[in-house]
């Protein structure tokens, strides 16, 4: 199946955001959405916000750092809708502050959020892919996982493991399963500077007022991704602002 129409796409961190974005774009677009993240009433919001719109959308509470979760997500498609086409792995948190801080509790959800989250999605949507013999990983990095920049290490470390993971996992697909990564500059969302300390959170904020694309610019470049005929692997794509330098 190639194209977005009738396509079953699995989305995380769907409750805002990149992630509710790509959703109400990909419904526009025909597919059939299932779609996870933890706040049940922002995700009933965007299922509702679809399916008022002639959408089709499912919402499931999931945690991406629970293996169980992602599996509930994968079955409720297969479930629903017979099959999954796509997985896009995009929950993630950016609490990012300086070493000196010591906030390792933060560091640990960065971790499990971007890398054990993206594994178990891997977990649970490659077997399903493996018994259709086609399926798409869509993973959101960030341009974080190209430069580091202070006081970001440890969030641009899970980053640039989204990108490693991803390279090796397409290394190792074959004919018929897709890897994509995707990796946004600033992009205006709640999720900037949430979690992250007072100052690096004002820094955030005041450069994503200034150079932000909005949310809707990668969900057109998931789209893309997507769109492509069966066969065809975009590989990466990298996309910001034309302000950012
Ligand atoms: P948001 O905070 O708006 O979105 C993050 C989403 O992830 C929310 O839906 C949140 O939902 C969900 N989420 C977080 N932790 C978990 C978890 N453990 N389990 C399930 N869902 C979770 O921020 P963005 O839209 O900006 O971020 C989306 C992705 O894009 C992230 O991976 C981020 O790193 C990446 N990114 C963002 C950039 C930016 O400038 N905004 C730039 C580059 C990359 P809930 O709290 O309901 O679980």
């Amino acid at each position: 199946m190639s194209g977005i129409e009738g396509k079953v796409i699995a989305i995380t961190g769907a409750s805002s955001g990149i992630g509710a974005a790509t959703a109400a774009h990909l419904a526009e677009r025909g597919a059939r959405l299932v779609l996870g993240a933890r706040r049940e009433d922002r995700l009933a919001d965007v299922v509702d916000g679809i399916t008022a719109r002639g959408g089709t959308a499912v919402g499931t509470v999931i945690d991406v750092t629970r293996r169980a979760d992602l599996a509930r997500l994968t079955e409720t498609a297969v479930e629903r809708f017979g099959r999954l086409d796509v997985l896009v792995s995009n929950a993630g948190t950016m609490a990012v502050s300086p070493f000196d801080e010591l906030r390792q509790d933060d560091w640990d959800a960065m971790v499990a959020t971007h890398v054990t989250g993206l594994l178990n999605g891997i977990g649970a949507a490659l077997p399903v892919f493996r018994r259709q013999g086609s399926g798409q990983f869509v993973n959101v990095a960030s341009t974080a996982a190209h430069v580091v920049k202070s006081p970001q290490g440890v969030y641009a470390a899970t980053k640039t493991a989204v990108k490693v993971l991803s390279e090796g996992l397409r290394q190792e697909s074959g004919p018929g399963l897709r890897v994509t990564l995707i990796s946004p500059g600033f992009t205006h969302t709640e999720g900037v500077g949430k979690g992250a300390s007072p100052e690096a959170a004002a820094a955030m904020i005041e450069q994503r007022d200034e150079i932000a694309m909005p949310p809707s610019a990668v969900a057109s470049a998931i789209a893309f991704a997507i769109e492509q005929p069966e066969g065809v692997d975009i590989g990466e794509v990298v996309v910001r602002s034309t302000a950012q330098a």
